[in-house]
This record gives structure tokens, sequence and C-alpha cells, in this order.
């Protein structure tokens, strides 16, 4: 089933204590489609610069992405800059250059709107909800946001939220925004403003799905080498939905096998700089995390019971 992504599509230039990459692609619709164009075919909008090496794209197209709503504007592409600390827990944003992504007005094609599964990556909610305008019928919107939108902007992302399905924040995102310190209530608290469901991302502590009346937890993959965590929820978010369109349900058991499937996208993208490592990955290495989360995770109830 069709997906429709809408965030930025940027020039990255990161700094990890394992060496640097520099004006890479990257932004959120970018590590979203490489994640989710494993999993069925995406369309995304955005735009670029005229700076934008457009054909670094082409792994996406070639996977069956559709890049026709990503607009070419006169001037620079979007630009951010970062440097982590050693153990890679923090990062500084050195610099953001919004060019073109400044002036940027989402115009959904004609052809993308009929998507049944839309993911508004972290935009400002005002254009979030001139996307949902756009759209005819969607199956599930599944939105992202930051801190910067939840100071500045609490009004527009409230009125977005009574339209939002599944809210994918991490967890100072979802603190914030409720104003508690403690994450159950503060998934409580988004849920009563619109989203039936809210996933709150941890980094490489996991994520937890909160759902009308039940719980999922998945844990970060573990990994022996972490090099750039740049665009891991991104990632989580396109393996997230990728697998709830491939199967086009939003059943329970859907939702938790989507968990795991966001939390190994995650995984792969944090072993490289910027997408690189999905230019080559194969079904067979998604697969064998997936059962990897099935072996590490899966036990057999051994309760005792004893009367004193
Ligand atoms: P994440 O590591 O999940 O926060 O995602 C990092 C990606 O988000 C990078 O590729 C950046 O280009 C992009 N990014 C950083 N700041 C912004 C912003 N204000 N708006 C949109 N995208 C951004």
């Amino acid at each position: 089933m069709s997906i429709l992504v809408v965030g930025s599509v940027a020039l990255d230039s990161v700094e990890t204590p394992f060496g640097s990459a520099d004006r890479v692609i990257g932004g959120s619709a970018v590590f979203f489609a490489a994640a989710a164009s494993l999993l069925g075919p995406v369309r995304l909008v955005g735009v670029v610069g005229d700076d934008y090496p457009f054909e670094k794209l082409d792994f996406l197209t070639a996977r069956g992405a559709d890049l026709s709503g990503v607009e070419h504007a006169e001037g620079e592409s979007f630009f951010w800059a970062a440097r982590y600390s050693d153990d890679l827990s923090s990062r500084d944003t050195l610099e953001t250059r919004f060019g073109v992504f400044g002036d940027f007005r989402p115009r959904v094609p004609d052809a993308f709107r009929d998507s049944r599964y839309v993911f508004l990556g972290n935009i400002d909610p005002v254009l979030q909800l001139e996307v949902l305008d756009q759209m005819r019928e969607p199956a599930a919107v599944i939105c992202d946001t930051m801190n910067y939108w939840i100071e500045g902007s609490r009004e527009a992302l409230v009125e977005l939220l009574k339209r939002v399905d599944i809210l994918m924040v991490n967890d100072a995102e979802a603190r914030q925004l409720a104003g508690d310190h403690n994450l159950v209530r503060a998934a409580r608290w988004i849920q009563e403003r619109g989203p039936r469901l809210v996933v709150v991302k941890k980094g490489e502590h996991g994520a937890i799905l909160f759902g009308p009346d039940w719980m999922f937890f998945v844990p970060g993959f573990p990994l022996e080498v972490i090099f750039d965590p740049t665009g891991a929820g991104d990632a989580f978010a396109g393996g997230f939905v990728g697998y709830i369109a491939s199967v086009d349900s939003q059943d329970p058991e859907d939702l938790r096998r989507a968990m795991v499937y966001g939390s190994v996208m995650g995984s792969f993208a944090v072993e490289s700089f910027s997408v690189d490592r999905f230019h080559s990955l194969h079904q067979k290495e998604i697969q064998s995390r997936i059962m990897g989360f099935k072996e590490m995770t899966a036990f057999e109830h051994g309760l005792v019971e004893s009367d004193g």
C-alpha cells in the first residue's frame, strides 16, 4: 500500500568520534524513505535547492520510490551540521541553514493524494495540517514533531493532533508536550487529544507503543559498533510505517511487529554515515535481525507457585 512522506531533504555535516561526513544526503524524509522503501512503495514530497546531488537519491527510485513530489527550487538546500559527544549520547547542533526549506509550502501532487499511509515528518505543524487538507482519505496519519514546534507552535500542534492517528516522538518531546515527566501519563495526555496510538522512542533504549488499553515495548537492537546516530528516529518511523503499509493492517499484532521493524531499521541507520547502510541492505539481513529480536525477547514464563 502506498506511503506518502513529507519532510526535510537535507545536506548534513556530521562529526562523530569515529570520523566526519561533509554535506552528505540526509533529512527526515530521506531517512524515512531509505527504510520504508525496503517494505513498500514510497512517495516523497519535499524541496531541494540547486546544490543538491539529486542523483544520490537514485537508489530510492530503483526501489520504487516516487520522487516527483520533490520540488527543485533556486537557492541553497536545507543544511544541518552537528557534532556528537564521545559516547554518542548527546549532540550539539553546530549550524542550521534553512535555505529553500524556509519557504517550503508542501504541494501534494494529484497522483499522491490517494496515499493510504501518510507520514508527516518534523516540519511546521501549520504545514503538516496543509498536507492533510490535500489528502483524500488516508487509512492512517503518522506524525513526528520536535521541541521547537512544541514550544513555538503549540496551538497549531494541538489542533493537528485531532487529525493524527499515531504520534511518534522521543521521550523528551512526549514529556514536554504533555508537561508531565511520567511517560505513561504523558502518552495518555496525548491520546486524549486525538492520536489513538503514541510511539515514544528512547534512542538506543528502544521504544514504547501505547495503545488504547495496552502497551508494547521493543528494545534497541544491541550493536557492537554505533557509528552515527543521525536519522535513527526517522528510519524507525520508516520501518514502522513501511510494515503496517505492507500488511495494510493496524491490528495489535501487526502494530507489535511494526515496532520490531522500526527498531531493526533504526539499528541499520546508525551503522554508517548518512543512509549509506541502506544502499546495500538485503532482505536477508533485515529478516535475520527480526529473528534476533524474537530470540532475545521471547521467554516461557516460569511463575513460582508457593504459599509460603
Ligand atoms: P534525527 O537524528 O532523527 O533527529 O534526524 C536528523 C535529521 O533531521 C538530519 O538528517 C537533519 O538534516 C534533519 N533535521 C535537523 N534539524 C531539522 C529541522 N529543524 N527540520 C527538519 N529537519 C531537520
